[in-house]
């Protein structure tokens, strides 16, 4: 138990941390030529925000959240999305009588108690994305159109985009009683979380993952076919949008999403070959959203993609993420004496924003420079008490393998305008 981590989390390794760096560089520049800036939300929140924001009646609430009550009684949840906190947040701190839309990103730890499998953790991250204040189909496809423009920058293929539109509360409450007449013959057969479903969001029915549904499922009207004028419209707009941009897509009558709060426009990014963990992102409209949190009506939309799948995915195509620079310089030293001047000099090297390290295990000469050849250092110099004293080294260059002699005095110099 104690040297092994919860099931479903990992360590991100020192080895592999880089990929993460160069994923969050990527995102943070994008975000900011589409004008989103970062917000960071806490881990936890009051459980009846998820409850409320995310629905009951989703299987991230029945069954898959890390609830649990704190030492004052109150009953807390790990986010196991980022959406709730980040409109919570929103109308917390008065975001809605700011200049509308509010544009916003995130990157965080997301926590859900799932069945782990490739793809599929108990803590995983995801970037997202949420604008809030505008109900216009241009914010839908200006949403969608950073995914795509992620994916062209990491240089990821083969990730379809599919499109639905599950209205709004008015074609909803039709489309449900449809629904309701579709599954009434065969609701002995549902699993049992589908038959409490029926009578309290029918439309959930539609996301279920059990074989015993899915195969009811697979016949049942599509609200696609069932929207009200003004959803059909968005939607139309929503599609010429994305043609506007050439942002190919298609139309998949079946999402509905896992979380309660989506209207309009939903969408998935689908990888072919994550192996069943296909989708890398989801997102959607939740015009109702902010006003069920206790805010002002506001419209909004937004997206989760997780890093862990589309890390997995990139590295499936053998894309290569460029590996930080080596360190600069390891300075080897022989005797007690000259151990403590590398220790300053090492310490002036990095005040000039030269990466420099030495010896802190009283290594021999040998063993140091097997050390520094092992973690790849660009240079190594030699010092003992001769070198100190004639103010003269050797500067091995590892990359070329030239040697240079060099005055002890001149390293600092030197190593500052390698660059
Ligand atoms: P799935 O159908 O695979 O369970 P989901 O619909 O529950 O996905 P969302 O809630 O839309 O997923 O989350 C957005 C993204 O977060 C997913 O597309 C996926 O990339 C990632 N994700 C979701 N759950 C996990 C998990 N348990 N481990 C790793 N990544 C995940
Ligand atoms: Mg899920």
């Amino acid at each position: 138990m104690l040297t092994q981590a919860p099931k479903g989390t990992r360590d991100i390794l020192p080895d592999e941390i880089y990929k993460w760096h160069y994923i969050e560089k990527v995102i943070e520049k994008l975000c900011k030529c589409f004008g989103y800036k970062e917000i960071r939300i806490p881990v936890f929140e009051h459980t009846e925000l998820f409850q409320r924001g995310v629905g009951d009646t989703t299987d991230i609430v029945q069954k898959e959240m890390y609830t649990f009550p704190d030492k004052g009684g109150r009953s807390i949840s790990l986010r196991p999305e980022g959406t709730a906190g980040v409109v919570r947040s929103y109308i917390e701190n008065g975001m809605a009588s700011m200049p509308q839309p509010i544009k916003l990103y995130y990157n965080l730890a997301i926590y859900r108690y799932e069945n782990v499998q490739k793809g599929r953790y108990r803590e995983f991250h995801q970037f997202g994305v949420e604008a809030f204040g505008s109900k216009e189909p241009s914010i839908d496809v200006e949403i969608i159109s950073i995914l795509s423009m992620l994916f062209d920058r990491l240089g990821l293929n083969q990730v379809n985009l599919n499109i639905n539109s599950i209205g709004c509360p008015n074609c909803r409450s039709a489309y449900n009683e449809k629904l309701k007449d579709y599954f009434k013959p065969s609701i002995q057969q549902l699993c049992f979380n589908c038959r409490n479903r029926f009578e309290k969001n029918p439309l959930r029915i539609i996301d279920c993952k059990e074989e015993q549904c899915k195969k009811i499922i697979a016949n049942a009207p599509a609200l696609m076919d069932n929207l009200c004028g003004e959803c059909l419209a968005h939607f139309e707009g929503v599609k010429a949008g994305l043609e506007n941009l050439d942002i190919k897509f298609s139309i998949d009558k079946n999402i509905v999403r896992g979380l309660d709060y989506y209207t309009k426009t939903v969408f998935e990014f689908v990888s072919e070959d994550v192996g069943t963990q296909g989708t890398i992102c989801g997102g959607g409209r939740y015009d109702g959203l902010v006003e069920t949190c206790g805010g002002p009506p506001t419209p909004g939309i937004g997206f989760g993609l997780g890093i862990e799948r589309l890390l997995l995915k990139m590295e499936s195509q053998g894309i290569q993420i460029p590996e930080p620079s080596p360190m600069d310089i390891y300075i080897a030293s022989i005797g007690p004496k000259a151990d403590v001047f590398a220790q300053n000099l090492v310490y002036r090297l990095r005040g000039q924003g030269v990466s420099a390290d030495k010896d802190h295990m009283a290594k021999s000469l040998k063993a140091q420079m097997k050390y520094a050849d092992k973690l790849g250092y660009t240079h190594i110099i030699v010092l003992g008490d001769e070198e100190i004293e004639s103010n003269k080294a050797v500067l091995k260059n590892m990359k070329t393998g030239e040697q240079k002699d060099i005055s002890v005095d001149s390293i600092i110099d030197r190593m500052k305008n390698q660059g």
